[in-house]
């Protein structure tokens, strides 16, 4: 049994345990042998999508009316999880995907459920999510973009940066101004990526999750049509803070997998390893790491439960994913690190996988809301907001 093997105290379902060990199985056969050659090489494996879409990874919170598993957001994250023990980069290509497809069900009209969910969830179409832009990442609210009206629709213009699945994506949500500043005049619309106007401006090359496509888009007079606003015109900056507290969890879960990875490979590598005669795991200075390790792990992917299953109980659950956040990707930062040091010079070569892991774990403290906007939101809800 690996160490990391989750305390039996906390109950799982029969169905949540089955969703973890189908993307635990499929990430052991289709990614784990190729995990070095993709990350070496930057390749997104988007047959691998196929493959996941076939298993039901990416319908898992999908209503079953709309070909998706309809199961828990608790199972969700237990599927992310184990991606991202085997590769960071394909689990947050499920997680965008999966907070659009969320976003979707809960925003949407009937009509939009009906037309995207199928797609997103059984027919292996891939959503993106774009609201960063040059001058408006932590503060989202600088988005310049802008969406005209014209006759029954409107026309959309501007850059957006850095959209995970961008280049691969069949839908994008995307954040657009439909008015002068401010919050309350940004909208949200799902847009079909293939419409003339729509364009892969940039490639960008990454520290980690290579498998991940990252790019910036270009809308350039895109036409659509008004039944393309998702929610109504104006609430586009609340819809998409609404995707990104769920997407939170997702990233905790991501988090929560590096770190798996960091404590399994720690631990055979302290019991192979040998210095002064004995195996180093026989050192306190080792085992205290692992100790931590593994404390950490436990106190993360409990937060994440707890978020998750809050989201799923339809219960408040905002603080409760920015605190599994930023404890599960400071954790993942700080144990990746160490899993290094107990790899000693080998750890620094890419002979092992530590290097990749430390790569990886630094972007859960950026995206989907920075580790400094997560303390924010929650010392908020104990402070309320102070002007300074
Ligand atoms: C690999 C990758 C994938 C991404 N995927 C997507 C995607 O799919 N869609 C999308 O829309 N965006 C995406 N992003 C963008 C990402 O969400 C932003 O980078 C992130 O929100 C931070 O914004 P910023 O980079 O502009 O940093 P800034 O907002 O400029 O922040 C810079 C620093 O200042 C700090 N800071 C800012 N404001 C405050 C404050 N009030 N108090 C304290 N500190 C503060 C930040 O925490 C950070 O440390 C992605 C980014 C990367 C790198």
């Amino acid at each position: 049994m690996l160490e990391t093997a989750r305390a039996s105290a906390f109950e799982l379902s029969d169905e949540q345990k089955q969703i973890g060990a189908l993307a635990a199985e499929i990430a052991a056969r289709e990614i784990a042998p190729n995990i070095v050659k993709w990350d070496r090489e930057h390749f997104f494996p988007r047959e691998l999508y196929s493959k996941l879409c076939a298993a039901g990874i990416l319908g898992i919170i999908v209503p079953e009316e709309y070909g998706g598993v309809g199961a828990d957001y608790v199972s969700y994250a237990l599927a992310i999880e184990e991606l991202a023990k085997v590769d960071a980069g394909t689990a947050v290509t499920v997680s965008v995907h999966s907070m659009i497809a969320s976003a979707i069900n809960r925003l949407g009209s009937d009509e939009q459920r009906r037309y995207y969910l199928p797609k997103l969830a059984s027919e292996n179409s891939l959503a993106a999510f774009a609201l960063t832009e040059p001058d408006a990442g932590s503060d989202a609210s600088g988005v310049r973009s802008s969406a005209r009206h014209d006759g029954d629709g409107y026309v959309l213009n501007g850059r957006k940066q850095w959209c995970t699945n961008g280049a691969y994506s069949g839908v994008i949500m995307g954040m657009f101004r439909t008015g002068e500043a401010g919050k309350r005049s940004i909208s949200a619309f799902l847009i079909d990526n293939d419409l003339p106007g729509v364009s892969v401006e940039r490639t960008t090359e990454k520290l980690g999750i290579h498998t991940s496509n990252t790019c910036d888009l270009a809308f350039d007079d895109v036409r659509v049509p008004a039944t393309a606003l998702l929610g109504s015109e104006g609430d586009g900056f609340g819809n998409a803070m609404a995707a990104l507290h769920g997407g939170r969890i997702g990233i905790a879960a991501q988090a929560c997998g590096i770190l798996a990875a960091s404590l399994d490979a720690s631990v055979k590598f302290a019991g192979e390893r040998v210095a002064f005669g004995k195996p180093i795991g026989a050192f306190q200075g080792i085992s205290f790491k692992i100790a931590q390790m593994a404390m950490d792990l436990d106190a993360a992917r409990l937060l994440t439960y707890r978020a998750a299953a809050l989201c799923s109980a339809g219960e408040p659950f905002v603080i409760e994913a920015s605190k599994a956040k930023l404890f599960a990707s400071t954790a993942a930062c700080k144990h990746a690190a160490a899993a290094i040091q107990i790899h000693g010079g080998y750890g620094y070569t890419n002979e092992f996988p530590v290097e990749r892991y430390y790569r990886d774990a630094k972007i859960t403290e950026i995206y989907e809301g920075t580790s400094e906007i997560q303390q924010i939101i929650i010392a908020r809800s104990l402070l309320g907001k102070i002007d300074t």
